[in-house]
């Protein structure tokens, strides 16, 4: 049996946009058999908020989502991080840097990634011999950075198609742990998809860029016969074409089920956005019977005053 997973980070509610990603993602799964998994992604220090993760699940539920496993926290997976990551400096994969942001903003003088996030130069590769050489030398912790290859790289995404990437010129070597031991989504995502044998990876396209890291640290743990199929979806944006967020009203699952908005309504919106005409409401099971994959829109979905006008009316 394929398995997937469901994977909310707790650092604020369900908003539409995550809840058409993870619909989409449990639609797929139960079209196809797939075995569902819940991951409540919780390792990212201070932007996690409290109770999020217990809202993130109250929200799932009161769409009718379900699912066999979990929900597994992260944070309660600490060793198996920490074992993976002595496995990369072990074997030169990964290499100790003390290099402030600000450094890096600094020394990264020309290339930035499409994020705008400068790319990291590489200073400190082959700097320190280990973490107390770094700390004797600078004063300073090391975060860990996994060293990439300058190569040219294809993805074959199931709903993307191919993405291509040259890891050194495009992203630079990134951050697998950081100065206070905590490891990075990149290096979670990988060690915990690759224990529960995640087949199916379904998410947001903003995480594409993330696929070509997470491939590299598949090959350099030698899980590359657990390497994931990937299916990235277009994002919900608001009017002015940026990412679904605070700053576009509140649209919250939560405040609609306040406000009195029905599931069925709800979905209903969701199910548009993935190329299904849906009427004034729509059942779960119905959308589970109408839904396919090769009608969902390609381009982002644009959220509307319309759209919230129509939900509450
Ligand atoms: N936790 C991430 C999110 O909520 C998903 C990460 C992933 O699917 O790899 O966007």
């Amino acid at each position: 049996m394929s398995v997937t997973r469901l994977a909310p980070s707790p650092t604020g509610a369900l908003h539409l946009g995550n809840a058409r990603t993870f619909l989409v993602n449990w639609l797929l799964a139960r079209q196809n058999g797939w075995r569902v998994i819940l991951r409540i992604e919780d390792i990212d220090g201070p932007r996690i908020k409290p109770h999020a993760d217990r809202q993130a699940i109250e929200d799932l539920r009161w769409l009718g989502l379900d699912w066999d496993e979990g929900p597994i926290y992260q944070t309660a997976r600490m060793p198996l991080y920490a074992e993976a990551l002595q496995r990369l400096m072990a074997s030169g994969h990964a290499y100790c840097c003390t290099c402030t942001r600000k450094e890096v903003e600094l020394a990264a003088s020309a290339p930035h990634a499409e994020d705008g996030a400068a790319i990291y130069p590489g200073r400190c590769r082959g700097r320190f011999a280990d973490a107390a050489d770094a700390r004797a030398r600078t004063g300073r912790t090391p975060a860990i950075r996994f060293m990439v290859p300058d190569l040219d790289m294809t993805i074959h995404d199931n709903f993307h198609g191919a993405y291509g990437c040259n890891p050194e010129r495009d992203l630079g070597d990134f951050v697998i742990a950081k100065a206070d031991g905590t490891p990075s989504y990149q290096l979670a995502v990988v060690v915990d998809d690759a224990d529960a044998g995640v087949q199916h990876v379904v998410r947001g396209d903003d995480l594409l860029d993330s696929t070509p890291r997470q491939l590299l640290l598949y090959k350099a743990l030698g899980w590359e016969d657990r390497i994931p199929q990937y299916w990235h979806l277009p994002l919900v944006v608001g009017k002015d074409g940026r990412r679904l967020a605070k700053r576009h009203g509140d649209t919250r699952i939560a405040h609609y089920r306040d406000a009195g908005v029905t599931c069925g309504r709800l979905l209903a919106l969701l199910a548009r956005w993935c190329g299904v005409e849906s009427g004034d409401a729509i059942s779960l099971d119905e959308l589970l019977r109408c839904f396919d994959i090769t009608r969902l829109p390609r381009e982002r979905i644009v959220f509307t005053h319309e759209d919230d006008a129509w939900l509450s009316a």
